[in-house]
């Protein structure tokens, strides 16, 4: 038996994105079936539908949802009918050799479905990050539905799903921001303002803001940062250390994934800092820096991949921290959408209008 339900599907590159019915099969060993209350919109789920990612077309996209489990395949045991979950990209295997050595973060085999979804035509979806959620139902591997507390509405929880995980994560898990910590964001948008609402929760002395849109400085300070800084016209490392005693901060994350943003993180960072590059760049995109100030500099230069993290210990956190009003996952929901308006809302988003449309099923 299967299901067929609406979905967003990306045909060919660059082609705008369709709304089709798509066949969902029956969960089998290890798979549960998802019907999606909510899924956002990401930066990622564009590069999909450019062909930016590979060439696997058609593309189921969405990524970033919550939902309910609706039947659970043969050998799953820790999640039943009607529990509410939030779609993740990472379910660590227990096996690789990352796994093995405690690091399940960096899992090299992380889980997906591995029955199909298909046109109604039989030819089969490829899900962006093995999820494609913008879908009435969708098909996963167990450990990609964490079960989260159902208190917190799905359009809001959804979203810890990829961006705000990528972000809080970056501060919190790889760049280690703790009390007493300086730290600068390089971009606002969704994944930056995450990263800024993660130092601020843990305790950062100051959180500096930058970007070029005096809106998304307005709206970063809504996720607590302290001190703003439009790099249009002032060098943002020298306002940066301004703002620092003339040292530089702590911790300096890269939100954007430029050379240019890298370097301006590289630099506005005190003696010994870390730098954290949670912006993904364009392949083409190359780096030039003194290796004698990579040398003498001293500190840390990390490459934070989905906030390095576990969801299975991470999201049920963010979404008590959303639940007791310290992290405002509301604030990331620019506007509600139909399935119909995914192609819509990558123009506002390519535009920097919204954080984050949300589609509502
Ligand atoms: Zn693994
Ligand atoms: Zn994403």
């Amino acid at each position: 038996m299967s299901y067929e339900v609406r979905a967003v599907v990306a045909m060919k590159s660059g082609a705008p994105v369709e709304v089709q019915t798509i066949r969902v099969p029956e969960p089998g060993p290890g798979e549960v079936l998802v019907s999606v209350q909510a899924c956002g919109v990401c930066h990622t789920d564009l590069h999909y539908r450019e062909g930016a990612i590979n060439d696997e077309f058609p593309f189921l996209l969405g990524h970033e949802a919550a939902g309910t489990v609706d039947a659970v395949g043969e050998g799953v045991t820790d999640l039943a009918p009607g529990d509410y979950v939030v779609l993740a990209w990472r379910a660590p295997c227990g096996n690789c050799r990352s796994c093995r050595r405690g690091r399940p973060w960096y899992c090299f085999d992380s889980r997906n479905a591995v029955q199909p979804m298909t046109l109604l035509d039989g030819t089969p979806l490829s899900p962006a990050l093995g999820i494609g959620a913008f879908a009435e139902k969708t098909l996963v591997a167990a450990g990609q539905a964490v079960k989260v507390d159902p208190a917190a509405r799905p359009e809001a929880a959804g979203l810890i799903g990829c961006g705000v995980m990528a972000g809080y994560g970056a501060a919190v898990n790889t760049g280690g921001v703790s009390r007493g910590d300086t730290v600068a964001v390089i971009g606002c948008g969704g994944v930056g303002n995450a990263a800024i609402a993660g130092a601020s929760l843990s305790g950062a002395r100051r959180v500096i803001a930058v970007d070029i849109d005096d809106r998304k400085l307005d709206g970063a300070t809504r996720f607590g940062a302290t001190h703003t800084v439009n790099s249009q016209g002032t060098d943002p490392v020298e306002a940066v250390r301004a703002l620092t005693d003339g040292f530089g901060v702590d911790i300096a994350i890269d939100a954007v994934g430029r050379p240019e943003t890298f370097l301006q993180a590289f630099y506005m960072r005190d003696h010994a800092g870390t730098v954290v590059q949670v912006g993904v760049p364009d392949p083409q995109m190359k780096l030039e820096l003194p290796l004698i100030d990579v040398f003498s500099r001293g500190g840390a230069v990390k490459s934070s991949w989905y906030g390095d993290c576990l969801p299975t210990r991470d999201f049920p956190v963010l979404i008590d921290q959303f639940l007791s009003g310290k992290l405002d996952l509301n604030g990331f929901v620019s506007e509600t959408i139909a399935l119909e308006q995914v192609e819509a809302a990558f123009t506002k988003m390519h535009r920097g209008e919204v954080l984050r449309s949300v589609v509502v099923l």
